[in-house]
C-alpha cells in the first residue's frame, strides 16, 4: 500500500486553513476529478476520493485536531474513515449538500452522476391479487406467484443528453437592459433525466425496459385480511435509468369457505342438530378450521344457541392471539316423515312439556347475540 498523502497537500491549503479555504479547495478538487467530467479514468476516480476523505477529516474540527497531533493514525484511532477506498460515492456525494449548498453544480454542470442519480424516476409498482384460503390465512403461507415485471434489457445502454449536457436543465442567457439574465428550464430533449437511450434492444420501450415473467415466493403472515395489501420492497419495475426499483404490492383475496363465515378473527359455523338430540342432550363432532372436534350439547338446548370455541378462530396478524370459533345452534327440522314418526310426534305434540310457555324464561337470540359480541 502506498503511503498516504497529507490531507493539507491533497487539498493544496495551509495547515492554518480556514474553514472557507477548506471548503474552496475541495470545491475546486471536486469539480476538476468528478467522475463525470472524467470518465472511465480511475486515476481522476482516486483524486476524487481523495480530496473527499481529505476535506471529510479537515472539515471535522474534532478529527482536524486529532489528525494535527497524531496524523493519519489519529483519525483511524479517533473512529475517523480507514482510507479513502473506505468513503462511497453516496458519502462523497452527500458532502456536496455542504460544500455547494443549493448551488451544487453536478445538477446543473455535469448531472448524470452524483446526486443527480437520485433524479433518475423510480421504477412504477406493480400490484397483484392474491387469492388465500381460510386455512392458508389461519396458518400462514408461502406462496409462489408468478407475474410481469419490467428489467432493463440485455445491451442497452444511455447516453448524456447533448442537448442539456446531462443537467436535465437547459439554461438559456437574455440580455437585458440590466445585462444578461440567466433563466433554466426543463431540458425537452430528455424530459428533464439528463439521460437518453442510445442503444435500444430490439423490445425494449422508451425506457430500454423490457417485460420478463419473474417468479417469486412470497410469505404470508397468518391473520392477514381481505383487501388488505403487503408491500414488498424493490420487486416492483425497475427503473429506466439505475434509479430504485418499484414495489410488488399485493392485494389479498380471502376464498369464501363452506362451512366458517370470518367475522373479524372470529369463525361463525352454522351447527344443525336433530331435535332429540337437542332435547335429549349428546355429543356431535364439528370441523374447527384445522381439524374437528367433539362438542356437548346440553340437555334442552334451543335453536340460536352460541357456543364459543375459544382460540379456535383467526390467528391476529399483529399476534395477539387467536380469535373464537362461534357455533351457532340451529335444530333441523326433518321434511318427510313416516307414518310411525308421525304418529310418535302426534302424541308428543300433546304433551305439555312440548308447548312452548308464553313467557319463555330462556334469553332469546337477540338478547344472545348482544352478550356475545359484548
Ligand atoms: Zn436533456
Amino acid at each position: 500500500m502506498s503511503k498516504k498523502r497529507d490531507y493539507y497537500e491533497i487539498l493544496g491549503v495551509g495547515k492554518n486553513a480556514t474553514e472557507e479555504e477548506l471548503k474552496k479547495a475541495y470545491r475546486k478538487l471536486a469539480i476538476k476529478y468528478h467522475p463525470d467530467k472524467n470518465p472511465g479514468n480511475k486515476e481522476a476516480e482516486e483524486h476524487f476520493k481523495e480530496a473527499a476523505e481529505a476535506y471529510e477529516v479537515l472539515s471535522n474540527s474534532e478529527k482536524r485536531s486529532a489528525y494535527d497531533r497524531f496524523g493519519h493514525d489519529g483519525v483511524r484511532g479517533a473512529g475517523g474513515q480507514g482510507g479513502f477506498s473506505s468513503m462511497n460515492m453516496e458519502d462523497i456525494f452527500s458532502q456536496f449538500g455542504d460544500i455547494f449548498g443549493d448551488n451544487n453544480p453536478f445538477e446543473s454542470f455535469f448531472g448524470s452522476g452524483g446526486r443527480t442519480r437520485n433524479r433518475a424516476p423510480q421504477g412504477t409498482n406493480i400490484r397483484i391479487k392474491l387469492k388465500l384460503t381460510l386455512e392458508e390465512i389461519c396458518n400462514g403461507v408461502e406462496k409462489k406467484v408468478k407475474y410481469s415485471k419490467k428489467v432493463a434489457a440485455q445491451g442497452v445502454k444511455f447516453n448524456t443528453c447533448d442537448t442539456c449536457k446531462g443537467s436535465g436543465m437547459v439554461n438559456k442567457v437574455t440580455n437585458t437592459f440590466l445585462g444578461p439574465m440567466q433563466t433554466s428550464s426543463t431540458c425537452h430533449t430528455c424530459n428533464g433525466l439528463g439521460r437518453k437511450i442510445e442503444n435500444r434492444p430490439p423490445g425494449a420501450d422508451s425506457n430500454g425496459l423490457i417485460n420478463e415473467e419473474v417468479t417469486t415466493s412470497i410469505k404470508i403472515p397468518a391473520g392477514v385480511q381481505h383487501g388488505m395489501q403487503l408491500s414488498l420492497n424493490g420487486q416492483g419495475n425497475e427503473s429506466p435509468m439505475g434509479g430504485n426499483r418499484g414495489d410488488l404490492i399485493v392485494l389479498i383475496e380471502e376464498i369464501l369457505h363452506n362451512d366458517f363465515k370470518r367475522e373479524g378473527n372470529n369463525l361463525l359455523y352454522d351447527l344443525f342438530i336433530s331435535f332429540p338430540i337437542a332435547a335429549l342432550g349428546g355429543e356431535v363432532e364439528i370441523p374447527t378450521i384445522d381439524n374437528k372436534v367433539k362438542v356437548k350439547i346440553e340437555q334442552g338446548t334451543q335453536a340460536g344457541k352460541m357456543l364459543r370455541l375459544r382460540n379456535k378462530g383467526v390467528p391476529d396478524i399483529n399476534g395477539y392471539g387467536r380469535g373464537d370459533q362461534l357455533v351457532q345452534i340451529n335444530i333441523f327440522t326433518p321434511k318427510k316423515l313416516s307414518i310411525e314418526e308421525k304418529d310418535i310426534l302426534k302424541k308428543l305434540e300433546q304433551s305439555e312439556n312440548f308447548i312452548p310457555p308464553a313467557e319463555n324464561k330462556e334469553k332469546g337470540f337477540f338478547s344472545r347475540m348482544k352478550d356475545l359480541f359484548q
